[in-house]
């Protein structure tokens, strides 16, 4: 047989209809509404590619060194085109047609997934793409089950498995029919609370076909129904999108959810009650706390998928499981998050807190929070950094890119010069080491060897030793006490990355997402400029680095989006890197030769960065956004998107958008709108410069740096009202993004992002929480 009915299937077929196909069996066995279907197994796929005498070319196709991307991409193409041109044998043909005739009189609408056989090991992204696709007929049927089986053969599950050992052919792929439910609201639902156990069942719920709620193209309403008669809590989202079939085509669309809706409560309290007595039952059946996908059609409530929720810890919500492995899908809001996640210390545990005693002696911005004690070295040139021991404090004028390695030895670091976006402030927080920037003296009062403490909270140096030297040395290791839970917002709360190497950290707070991505670390870290390192290494070199460090990110981010910003280096930045006397020497250049303005002034060399997007893309990594940096109006914009295309990049299928950094672009954004932008991201760092005439990394007029001025805030407030008004999505990816003052602002105003530093994750979340719960509560009083 190379199908199975759903009816037929129960958990101990696992190998055979993959984690899929046996949970779907087993709620049907259950008597649970699951629309019916059949899984055409991982043993048919199998002797699809053996029958056909491909599996050995197959296997060897991608025996390869995934490193060398052209490699990869030769591997996966060829790979896929094996699958995808072999016909199918009559009978098998036949035999899945015929079943297919069966669901629903021959004229069903079906889903087609692919469902790993192994969906128990620690990453399904070895699996592929995880192919969905829906409102599938009988004429495209057996192509689209070809392509589930292809998915497994993606430039990204290649380069997965070869990354975690293993066998390309110990790994099989099963695939799923089944009939779709027209969904009229559909989304999730936690049996239990997926953070910290509780009794507590979450539904989140969208009008339309649940691919919104999961893919998080829809913030959905939020219901949390406590199992000891305690009162329902509600939030009511603002749905602007929802997903439906298209009567003429049968393609999924996207749809502005009608006036009336969009504030509407979803699903009322009998729905509610029949939610939780399904609920019940799904646990009851499984023993353990489930994650359920369902849907709700002409009033009859249908269960479309159930996993055990992997992220509740044991140990009373403390320490829950990594939220990257698996389990409780982040983009669908409600996110594990751990809280666990490893920050530094602040003032307010274990340690001293360092302002307490000694004297202080240098102080400036604290830019990376954290307490330690060290031996300071004085950093003048880059032949120092070798007496940068493990423990250490770096004392140096400015950070550079090639001091990355000695800051990751460093316990703290100190500069003389920078503001709180300055390289030093930025690489800090994202490697968690505590730091003080603008002291404007501490190289010069601070002697070489001279033990000190460095107070990140504060931004005070004192004098000695007040941390505990066993705590000093790991001090990354050390958790900041903080709510176990994640609360769920509405609001989604992303993370900021500028250095890859902090990917994992930065996953690991549970954030919804990477709000921005830097670009331009990744090139730093080269310690040329691209010009002379593509003069050296070649193109391809040059597009395999960018790919490479994106992929980093995006790998650990999976499926949650990465937006990407492309280069935006100051000329001055690039000038101290090995190529940089051929950089034009500006008088300014915080106003010269950067972001989107250079870009399009040199289109060729763009054109490396597009392709690096391009063949992330063509490897599959859907969650990569794409974002333009200092635009001014919207010719900057059509330029942009039409050098996209060029690259072979079509901007109607990715999500791709701008940052808000100049007035001109927030006086503009609605033609931007019209440009086609999917989002708009405050780049609140230079918006505040330019709008303020108040150059970012100058000390001496860092107190007149104004996030929260008044004309900013306008600006922004003016931005996220025109963009709601043209379903723009709007999120800030600056500094201020971290700021609690800021949070409530744009929470009120209504933002649909808020992108933060590492550490600020957890607190930002909870701030978020707050001004919406305030916001609603205002809304009935
Ligand atoms: C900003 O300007 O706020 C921003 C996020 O970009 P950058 O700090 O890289 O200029
Ligand atoms: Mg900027």
């Amino acid at each position: 047989m190379a199908v199975l009915w759903l009816d037929e299937i129960s958990a101990d077929d696992l190998e055979k209809v993959g984690g899929k196909g046996a949970s779907l069996g087993e709620l049907t066995g259950a008597g649970l509404p699951v629309p019916p279907g059949f899984v055409v197994t991982a043993g048919t796929y199998r002797s699809f590619i053996e029958e056909a005498q491909i599996d050995e070319e197959l296997f060897e196709a991608v025996d390869i060194d995934v490193e060398d991307s052209t490699a990869l991409s030769a591997a996966a193409d060829r790979a896929q085109e094996l699958i995808l041109e072999t016909p199918f044998p009559d009978e098998l043909r036949e035999e899945i047609l015929a079943t297919y005739r069966e669901v629903g009189d021959g004229e069903a609408f079906v889903a087609v997934r692919s469902s790993a056989t192994a969906e128990d090991l620690p990453d399904a992204s070895f699996a592929g793409q995880q192919e969905t696709f829906l409102n599938v007929t009988e004429e495209d049927l057996l192509d689209r089950v070809r392509e589930c089986w292809a998915s497994l053969f993606t430039q990204r599950a290649i380069y997965y498995r070869q990354e975690q050992g293993f066998d390309h052919s110990a790994v099989n792929i099963a695939v799923v029919v089944q009939r779709m439910v027209d969904a009229d609201k559909s989304g999730v639902m936690f049996t239990s609370h997926p953070s910290t156990g509780d009794p507590t069942m979450i539904i989140e719920a969208a009008w339309g076909l649940g691919e919104a709620v999961v893919s998080g193209a829809v913030s959905p309403d939020n219901y949390v129904v406590p199992r000891d008669d305690d009162d329902l809590e509600v939030t009511v989202a603002e749905k602007k999108v929802m997903h439906v079939k298209d009567d003429e085509t049968g393609e999924t669309v996207e749809r502005e959810v009608p006036e009336d809706k969009r504030t509407a409560r979803v699903i009322g309290d009998d729905e509610i009650d029949e939610l939780v007595e399904l609920g019940e039952r799904v646990e009851d059946h499984y023993g353990d706390p489930q994650d359920v996908e369902w849907a709700i059609a002409d009033g009859k409530v249908y269960m479309l998928q159930s996993r055990p929720i992997t992220t509740i810890s044991e140990s009373d919500g403390e320490g829950a499981a990594d939220p990257t492995e698996g389990g409780v899908d982040p983009t669908k809001g409600v996110t594990d998050g751990s809280g666990s996640t490893a920050t530094q210390s602040t003032a307010t545990d274990s340690k001293a807190s360092a302002a307490d005693s000694g004297d202080v002696i240098v102080d400036g911005l604290g830019s990376s929070p954290g307490t330690v004690s060290g031996a300071a070295r004085i950093v003048e040139k880059l032949d120092d950094l070798d007496k940068v021991g493990e423990g250490d404090v770096i004392v140096t004028e400015m950070t550079m890119p090639d001091m990355v390695p000695a800051m990751k030895r460093a316990s703290g670091i100190i500069t003389d010069e920078g503001g709180m976006t300055s390289h030093a402030a930025i690489v800090s927080r994202e490697l968690g080491v505590p730091a003080i920037v603008g002291t404007t003296n501490a190289t010069t009062v601070l002697e070489d060897g001279q033990v000190v403490t460095l107070d990140g909270d504060k931004g005070q140096v004192l004098e000695g030793e007040e941390v505990e030297p066993e705590e000093e040395t790991e001090p990354v290791e050390e958790v900041r006490p903080q709510s176990p839970v994640k609360p769920m917002t509405a609001t989604e709360v992303k993370v900021n990355v500028s250095i890859p190497e902090a990917a994992e950290r930065a996953a690991a707070t549970g954030a919804d997402g990477v709000g921005l991505l830097r670009m331009e670390h990744m090139i730093l870290s080269l310690n040329r400029t691209p010009a002379k390192f593509i003069e050296e290494e070649g193109e391809d070199a040059y597009i395999n680095q960018l790919v490479d460090g994106i992929r980093g990110v995006a790998d650990e981010f999976y499926p949650r989006p990465v937006r990407t910003r492309t280069l935006d280096a100051p000329t001055d930045e690039f000038r101290q890197l090995e190529g940089g006397e051929d950089e034009p020497d500006e008088h300014n250049p915080m106003l010269g030769y950067r972001g989107i303005r250079r870009s399009l002034d040199r289109p060729d060399v763009f054109a490396h960065e597009l392709e690096a997007f391009r063949r992330l893309y063509e490897m599959g990594y859907d969650n990569v956004e794409l974002m333009f940096p200092l635009v001014n109006d919207a010719e900057d914009v059509y330029r942009a998107k039409s050098l996209m295309r060029e690259a072979g990049i079509d901007p109607e299928k990715r999500k791709w958008g701008v940052m808000i950094e100049t007035p001109a672009s927030a006086l503009a954004v609605e033609e931007m709108a019209g440009a086609g932008i999917d989002f708009a991201s405050f780049g609140t760092n230079d918006l505040t410069q330019y709008t303020l005439a108040v150059d970012r990394n100058n000390e001496n007029v860092a107190d007149r740096f104004d996030e929260l001025h008044p004309s900013v805030l306008r600006l922004i407030g003016d931005v996220i009202e025109t963009c709601r008004e043209h379903d723009v999505d709007t999120s800030i990816c600056g500094q201020a993004g971290s700021k609690p003052e800021m949070v409530q602002f744009l929470v009120n105003e209504g933002i649909s992002s808020i992108s933060a530093n590492i550490d600020a994750v957890r607190d930002v979340q909870h701030e978020v929480k707050r001004v919406e719960q305030k916001l609603l509560l205002d809304s009935v009083r």
